[in-house]
């Protein structure tokens, strides 16, 4: 369901209560949702320990037997612990966030999203950036792959960790990859071909289904329409 750009979330600063969050759920259609899923952990100090825990998790995560042994991209280098907006991008490019420990930093991906980002006005020091795979998928060649699966369902978790803590009130995907690894969290029903840069209400806050700006997405997405994506996803920023 489309909903318009001028009726953002609403989300309390300090400690979400109750009453928001019944009002939140009633205008999203009830409690189908796991109700810290969509609030967050609230208190700062417990936001902060529980995401140095879920950092430290996923660093020492082997659940996939593909990826032994690769660091993660996941910890403070990622953004701001106090982020309104998570983006989620797809994996650790080979020389991306595979080699910079930063997502969407080191390559032409990363290039091309800083780009779309100044040209909007978003600063990127505002935003918590992961990836739905932690780990680079890679072939037996050592070339980048499509991530499986069931790799995907492995890392959801610390997807769904970061939307517990940070309790954003906006969820920015990059790709189809991204946007698939939400469904498994919690049905959207979207498709980047036909939802690209429209933002629909999920789980009590916006979702923005973007392009990846990585330079293949440029045959789906012009340049021209990605910067009109991340104008739409400014005009869902609070000021
Ligand atoms: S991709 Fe995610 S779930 Fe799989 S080993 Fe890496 S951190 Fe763990």
């Amino acid at each position: 369901m489309l909903v318009s750009p001028g009726d953002p979330p609403e989300r309390p600063r300090g400690e979400p209560t109750l009453a928001w969050f019944e009002r939140v759920m009633r205008r999203g259609g009830g409690f189908r949702y796991s109700r810290r899923l969509v609030m967050g952990s609230g208190d700062p100090t417990e936001r902060r320990r529980k995401l140095a825990t879920l950092f430290a998790e996923a660093e020492a995560c082997t659940a996939c037997s593909r990826m032994p042994g690769h660091p993660k991209t996941l910890g403070p280098q990622n953004g701001s612990v106090e982020a309104r907006c998570l983006v989620i991008a797809t994996a650790p490019g080979v020389e991306g966030s595979a080699a910079t420990g930063v997502p969407l930093r080191g390559d032409r991906a990363g290039t091309n999203f800083e780009r779309l980002l100044a040209s909007a006005g978003v600063r990127r020091e505002r935003l918590f950036i992961t990836n739905a795979l932690l780990c680079p998928p890679r072939t037996e060649a050592g070339r980048s792959r499509r991530p499986r699966r069931e790799e995907l369902r492995n890392c959801s978790r610390f997807v769904s960790g970061l939307i517990v803590q940070l309790a954003p009130a906006l969820v920015v995907t990059l790709g189809s990859t991204a946007l698939a690894a939400l469904e498994q969290l919690a049905p959207h029903g979207l498709t980047l071909a036909r939802d690209a840069g429209r933002p629909v209400r999920w789980m009590a806050r916006w979702l923005l289904p973007l392009y990846h700006p990585g330079p293949r997405a440029m045959i789906h997405r012009t340049w021209g329409e990605q910067r009109r994506d991340y104008a739409m996803w400014r005009s869902l920023l609070e000021d």
